[in-house]
């Protein structure tokens, strides 16, 4: 349960609702702003009977009670009603227009970072997405630049308008992965990583929370929920395959996860099709069903030599491929009342 203070109580006032819920109902409070809104919260431990709900919104100092019995406080629908737009250095999430984050899944040297830059910049993509801290199931895999792959992804940023999204592994890295980056990407290794999810929430960044891959759409939100208790309400949440005992897809991308999540939470949820499926012939199929069932936008992977990749080769698109589904996203997003985003000011390499 939530309670909304009123923006003029005065402190007596307030003190008077924080007894009543401590006292009377042996509730734990803790004060909180939203600052998507200003609002400022006191956020329960737990729900009360329906007669101390009346009594608490009777209160002058109470706006609101919102009486959510379960632990989706600030992540569920009941909270808010409105979808959450997520701001990305410009680029709304979670609105009208349907975002697409494209790149290749490492930056693996400025010249790659660059090809694919400009290739899926030309394409209207949104956002470029590249990891620089990469987390690879085998410790002999291409690890990633690391600070040097930071400083690529911020060059190409300033080459071509895209505001940049990359995954963050350690909560000792946040400070200096959001001093590059415009969103911070948690990966699905990292879903319930607790203090990580502090860290980034405390950050002031946008996050790119991903599903874990064992993980149900509730312990997802309440990863999410974690970020938003620390953070400003800046999640948009990424779907991007779950296992199951199917080995022909390197995932099974769960595209029912999207509806059910909206119906339960008001935060924006893309779709990654590209580690969704582990293949090439299946990133457009899975993206053109994504937007059909009502995804604010897709991650997809793309690199100008898949075959040469460093890292997921195999799923990435080539510049063409990326350029075609953009094309054939157009039509199916039109059938559900959508635009592609349209492209901010800034964006270059035109
Ligand atoms: C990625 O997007 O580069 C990535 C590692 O994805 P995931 O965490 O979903 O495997
Ligand atoms: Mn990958």
């Amino acid at each position: 349960m939530i309670v909304v203070l009123k923006p003029g109580r005065d402190a007596q006032e307030e003190r008077e609702v924080s007894r009543l819920l401590r006292d009377a109902a042996g509730v734990r409070v803790t004060a909180t702003t939203w600052k998507p809104t200003g609002e400022e919260l006191l956020v329960c431990d737990r729900g009360v009977a329906a007669d101390l709900v009346d009594q608490l919104t009777a209160m002058s100092a109470v706006e609101r009670v919102v009486p959510s019995t379960g632990t989706m406080r600030l992540a569920g629908r009941s909270f808010s009603a409105t979808d959450r737009i997520v701001d990305v250095a410009g680029v709304a999430i979670g609105g009208q227009g349907f975002v697409v984050a494209a790149g290749p899944c490492a930056v693996e040297s400025a010249e790659q970072l660059e090809d694919a830059a400009t290739a899926v910049t030309l394409s209207a993509a949104r956002l470029l997405r590249g990891g620089a801290y990469k987390p690879r199931t085998s410790p002999y895999s291409f690890q990633g630049l690391g600070v040097r792959g930071l400083e690529m992804l911020a060059a190409q940023r300033k080459r071509t308008g895209l505001p940049v999204v990359t995954e963050v592994m350690s909560p000792a890295d946040v400070e200096l992965v959001a001093g590059f980056a415009d969103m911070l990407q948690i990966g699905t290794r990292n879903m319930q990583n607790f203090p990580l999810l502090h860290e980034v929430g405390a950050s002031g960044k946008p996050v790119l929370l991903k599903r874990g891959m064992a993980a149900t759409i509730e312990e997802w939100l309440l990863a999410a929920e974690h970020i938003l208790r620390h953070g400003d309400g800046n999640v948009v949440l990424c779907e991007r395959g779950i296992r199951t005992f199917e080995p022909l897809t390197r995932f099974t991308l769960d595209l029912s996860a999207v509806p059910a999540v909206k119906r339960l939470s008001h935060l924006p949820v893309i779709v990654d099709p590209s580690h969704g499926t582990g293949h090439q012939y299946l990133v457009k199929p899975l993206a053109l069903a994504a937007a059909a069932v009502g995804a604010d936008g897709l991650l997809i992977d793309v690199h100008a030599t898949p075959s040469a990749a460093l890292c997921d080769g195999q799923q990435a698109l080539s510049g063409a491929q990326f350029d075609e589904l953009m094309g054939a996203l157009t039509p199916v997003l039109a059938a559900v009342g959508r635009p592609l985003a349209a492209a901010p000011e800034a964006t270059r390499c035109r």
